[in-house]
């Protein structure tokens, strides 16, 4: 057992910390106000390849291990959770799944537009109608000559509002079950895809979050994901397992952000005649809070490591324990540091309220809570 990060995943984590500092910091007040994602970020990310992180260095990418991802994710998280998810949208949902799951023609085509960030990607799954019964979709892939036609409509769909290549999960016979479920690599120009509405959110309001509308869409046969029908299933389920562990570490960014700022405050605020941080009722809080942070980091790095090393089973299991226990987390460890700043705490001017509204997100989104205790309850079977 190892826990020392590689020289390059130090530079990685270093890199990635002075450019959210740097780059993300200043503009994280105005896009939460203004509920947008400003295009600079996305130009300044490309020299430094962070929108490459899923995609191999023969496509132009810059993945190495999955581990990494985690780190970029804490790291990015810790500064704006939204701008994280615009990239691990793009970087994972879509351009990673593509370079696990695709064809060799396919890869060729689209990862490395993704990887140099020429082109947006983002992920459909979610309908209105089918949420943790994720299997259930309704949009419809009808084979015609050499193409399919898609109808269905995505949504809650982060970069669905900016996104030019969207992965689309649909289902060719909703008589097959899960047998009859396809991705497909679907272009925002192909006839008949259209931008849905653009939704308004409570956190996490720098990530643009969407309706996709599939009206007849026209989608050549090559763009089905991987070559064969039937495949979905798989390919959603290893894309849901990467999507956890990157829901994990925005947690742990988010909350270690929040546990830091609250450290501070606590030192430097005085109440009766000392700082507060000498009572123990709120040193038991802090305590509370920095171990349930390092618990979920222990978790979710374990997890990636195991992903890494291809203990697919076992970091499966991970993947459902660490977005459970992190995502949890988050909502507690900023809300407890919203409660430290007192009333402070509560105003927009100290950026814990952020924070708190950002982690709400997390035990929601990609699986529920729930869910995942139904998952970890399948491995107990
Ligand atoms: C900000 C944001 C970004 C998102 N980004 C994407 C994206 O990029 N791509 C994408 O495809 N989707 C995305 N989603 C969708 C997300 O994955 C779903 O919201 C999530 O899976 C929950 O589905 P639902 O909202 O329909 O809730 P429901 O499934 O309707 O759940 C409602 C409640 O019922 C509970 N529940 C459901 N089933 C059970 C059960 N069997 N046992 C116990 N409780 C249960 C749930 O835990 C929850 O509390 C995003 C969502 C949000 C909020």
């Amino acid at each position: 057992m190892d826990f020392d990060l590689t020289e390059e995943q130090k530079m990685l984590k270093d890199t990635v910390r002075k450019f959210s500092e740097k780059e993300i910091l200043p503009l994280t007040e105005e896009m939460d106000r203004e509920e947008k994602f400003i295009e600079d970020l996305w130009e300044k990310a490309k020299p430094l390849g962070f929108l490459g992180m899923g995609v191999p260095t023969e496509y132009g990418g810059m993945l190495t291990d999955y581990l990494s991802f985690g780190l970029m994710g804490e790291e990015l998280g810790k500064v704006d959770a939204g701008v994280a998810t615009v990239y691990g949208a793009h970087g994972l949902l879509c351009a990673n799944n593509i370079a696990r799951n695709g064809a060799d023609e396919q890869k060729k085509k689209y990862l490395p537009l993704l990887a140099s960030g020429e082109k947006k990607g983002c992920m459909g799954l979610t309908e209105p109608g089918a949420g943790s019964d994720a299997t259930s979709i309704r949009t419809r892939a009808k084979k015609q000559g050499n193409e399919y036609i898609l109808n269905g409509t995505k949504t809650f769909i982060s970069n669905a509002p900016i996104a030019d290549i969207a992965l689309i999960y649909a289902t060719v016979d909703p008589d097959l079950g899960t047998g009859g479920l396809c991705t497909f690599i679907v272009e925002k120009d192909f006839p008949g895809y259209q931008r849905g509405r653009k939704l308004s959110k409570m956190g996490l309001r720098s990530s643009p979050t969407g309706e996709i509308v599939l009206e007849d869409c026209h989608v050549p046969e090559e763009n089905l994901l991987g070559g064969i029908e039937g495949k979905g299933l798989k390919q959603m389920f290893s894309g849901l397992d990467i999507e956890r562990f990157m829901w994990s570490s925005l947690a742990i960014g988010i909350a270690q952000a929040a546990f830091d700022y609250a450290l501070k405050y606590s030192k430097e605020r005085q109440q009766f005649g000392q700082s507060i941080f000498n009572f123990e009722m709120i040193q038991d809080k802090l305590a509370t809070m920095l171990v349930e942070i390092e618990t979920s980091r222990l978790l979710t790095y374990k997890g990636l490591t195991y992903w890494d090393q291809g203990k697919f089973r076992e970091a499966r299991m991970l993947a459902a324990q660490a977005k459970f226990y992190a995502c949890e987390m988050a909502t507690r460890v900023t809300s407890e540091a919203v409660h430290i700043l007192g009333g402070y705490g509560y105003m927009k001017e100290f950026p814990v309220e952020r924070y708190m509204r950002d982690a709400k997100v997390f035990p929601i989104g990609a699986g529920t809570t729930e869910v995942q205790k139904l998952i970890i309850a399948h491995y107990l079977r």
